[in-house]
């Protein structure tokens, strides 16, 4: 039985040297599940207490420097609306180029907090991998 109040939220800057620390420890992890896995056992040695959810850890990762998170992810044939990163969940702005005939033409989308980029069309994830760079 979960007991709910039984664990705690770990500080961000506590995430992110265990994230590191797992990185440095396996290089890739390819799986957001593993990586969760990994750097909970790692938190709960500095606290028992301390448990992060796999979107946390998502979000976190993404904006760290030095880690590099990759989206495998299977393309629809619907187009892309309203889009968030599949990454952090931040809206995306549209990235732009101008033709030889001054149109401006929608390239596809790009990610301000953590620069993920995308095309036109909407993309399903699938896996999400984790490492160093
Ligand atoms: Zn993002």
């Amino acid at each position: 039985m979960v007991r709910k109040g039984l664990y705690r939220i770990p500080p961000e800057s506590e995430v992110k040297t265990a994230v590191m620390g797992v990185l440095q420890d396996y290089g890739m992890v390819s799986s957001l599940k593993a990586l969760t896995g990994l750097v909970n056992m790692r938190l709960s040695s500095e606290n028992p207490s301390w448990r992060v959810g796999q979107r946390r850890i998502k979000k976190i990762a993404a904006r760290m420097r030095g880690v590099e998170v990759e989206v495998i992810s299977a393309e629809t044939d619907e187009p892309l609306e309203n889009p968030k990163c599949l990454v952090c969940g931040s809206d995306m702005r549209p990235v732009m180029n101008r033709t030889l005939y001054g149109e401006t033409v929608v390239l596809g989308y790009s990610c301000p907090v953590c620069g993920y980029r995308t095309g036109l069309k909407r993309k399903i994830p699938m896996r999400y991998a984790f490492r160093l760079i």
